[in-house]
């Protein structure tokens, strides 16, 4: 196969996604009063409505609809005040009522859009980013100092309820293939989920992690759905086409379904893009088609040939009114509107003089955000100077532990942000050097002690004080009076060549910026 670089030359890929989330943090499923569980005992938390039972009678959860018109907002899309619920018909066991109740053409929110910060390092992805200036726009991409940003269109979020679970006995790795028998759970039926559909505007596979990343930050943020994607409360389906560059006509897609993680959407669409492409170089038609991603054999795989829309003969829900919000209802929920991540990312630019980059790193994981913010709050030092050393300690030593291992997280672990708040002031105050700070953060992880602690049993502390260290750069020009004529002739680059005696002296722990202060005062005198 090609590598990605040269299939791009020829070939530009389309993407859109569909993002199901779980409204996990309500109290009750989506049209009965039965209540949501995770893992409970199987067919507990069962009634006549999710169980589909002749008569029974659908009431719409008021909540959901709070939720889904909180995300609308939160998304930037239209709310629809006049929506309404449909079936959609099919048969499987995991729905009791052999239709899902989900919305038509008009859901409750619609046209939204977010935006995408991508990093200068996946630009090479985006055809063309290279030649651009900062400032340049083309399509829906502007180029920016330190990659490009994409506007990324949401077509709409709508209202659906889950099914049941379904578990596979005897099949090799749960799945029904070779399965002697199959059980069902009907606690999951009739969970609220929200569906979002992008427009096919994405066009690399890291625009589609950043995507979802984004949209999960969002989630979590309005507290809608504990957006796990190991537990399944948060999937996405990614789907792809090539068309040749310069066309505008889309090509036929397939669609990779129930990604479980941000890794293997980008992997699964990276393969895809080279996939298509070899087969529409070697004449062949790309199949409108179900592709599962295995992450282990690293290809997709073929589901099913896709069915048609007719096939789940959509009509309207005879047993739910139509929906008619009032501008109090959208009103109210505006008013939960927390400060989302784009928000806080330009809040910390502002008020910590932080760059766009480390803005936007921080903010990427609520773990790192909530570090940044109390560690800063427990500060004396608020100076720019403490938040760029906080933002790097964070962005590079804090991240690269926490993914460096699935189970590493900062709850119930030695890092807390007043032992980051202090290692930063120790460095940024002078008294640490910078890899002094790296010794110490490990050490924090290693011996969960302070790091003032560890300053002292290392003997680590910088020695900042004026005597001391006069009485060095004294001894050190009255060893080198040679060095010290050609300094006086003009070979004033020998500074280094002081301040490295020096350090040696001290053993490394003598302030570099106090050293060469009283150095040059007493070489310039
Ligand atoms: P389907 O009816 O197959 O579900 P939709 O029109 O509902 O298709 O679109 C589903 C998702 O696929 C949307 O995110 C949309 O942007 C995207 N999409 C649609 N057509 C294409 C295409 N040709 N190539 C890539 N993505 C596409
Ligand atoms: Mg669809
Ligand atoms: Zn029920």
């Amino acid at each position: 196969m090609k590598t990605l670089e040269e299939v791009l030359e020829k070939w530009e890929p389309v993407i859109g996604l569909e993002v199901h989330a779980e409204l996990t943090t309500l109290q009750t499923k989506m049209f009965c009063g039965c209540k949501l569980s995770f893992g409970d005992e199987p067919n507990t938390h069962t009634c006549p409505v999710c169980l589909g039972m002749p008569g029974a009678l659908p009431v719409p959860n008021k909540a959901a609809i709070e939720s889904i018109v909180l995300a609308g907002l939160a998304t930037n899309c239209d709310i629809e005040k006049h929506s309404m619920f449909y079936r959609k018909n099919y048969v499987y066991p995991d729905m009791a009522k052999n239709f899902q109740t989900t919305q038509g053409p008009v859901a409750f929110c619609m046209r939204g859009h977010l935006e995408l910060d991508v990093d200068a390092k996946h630009a090479g992805e985006r055809y063309g980013v290279d030649k651009m200036s900062a400032g340049d726009e083309t399509e829906n991409i502007t180029k920016t100092e330190n990659g490009y940003r994409a506007h990324v269109g949401i077509t709409r979020i709508h209202m659906e309820e889950d099914a049941g679970k379904m578990i596979h006995i005897g099949g090799g790795e749960g799945r029904i293939a070779g399965a002697t028998n199959s059980l069902v759970d009907y606690n999951r039926a009739g969970t609220p989920l929200i569906e979002l559909v992008t427009e096919p505007d994405l066009r690399t596979p890291e625009e589609a992690r950043l995507f979802m990343q984004k949209l999960r930050q969002i989630y979590l943020a309005i507290g809608i759905s504990d957006c796990s994607m190991e537990k399944g409360s948060l999937r996405c389906d990614g789907n792809i086409s090539l068309r040749k560059r310069g066309t505008t006509e889309l090509g036929t897609k397939t669609e990779l379904k129930n990604i479980n993680s941000f890794k293997s959407l980008h992997d699964g669409l990276y393969y895809e893009i080279l996939r298509q492409a070899q087969a529409l170089e070697d004449g062949e038609a790309i199949r409108q088609e179900t592709r599962h991603w295995d992450p282990s054999a690293k290809r997709t795989i073929v589901m099913r040939v896709k069915e048609t829309a007719d096939d789940y003969r959509l009509f309207p829900e005879p047993d739910l009114a139509p929906f008619d919000l009032s501008d109090e209802f959208i009103d109210n929920v505006r008013k939960r509107l927390p400060e989302l991540p784009d928000e806080k990312a330009s809040r910390f630019e502002k008020d910590f003089a932080l760059s766009r980059y480390d803005a936007i790193h921080l903010i990427e994981h609520r773990e790192t955000c909530n570090l940044f913010e109390e560690a800063i709050s427990l500060s004396e030092d608020k100076s720019a100077d403490f938040a760029k050393g906080l933002a790097n300690i964070i962005i590079n030593d804090i991240s690269a532990w926490l993914n460096a291992d699935d189970d590493n997280r900062i709850e119930n672990s030695p890092i807390t942000a007043q032992r980051i708040s202090d290692l930063v002031n120790l460095s940024v105050s002078g008294k640490i050097s910078k890899s002094q700070q790296k010794t110490v953060f490990q050490a924090i992880l290693d011996e969960d002690k302070d790091p003032a602690v560890i300053v002292k049993e290392k003997g680590l502390e910088q020695v900042s004080d004026t005597g001391a260290i006069t009485a060095v750069v004294d001894k050190v020009l009255a060893e080198n009076p040679d060095k010290v004529e050609q300094y006086k002739g003009g070979k004033t680059g020998l500074i280094g060549f002081f301040v490295g005696q020096c350090m040696k002296e001290m053993q490394g722990k003598g302030d570099p910026k106090l050293i060469n202060q009283t150095l040059a005062s007493k070489l310039n005198s």
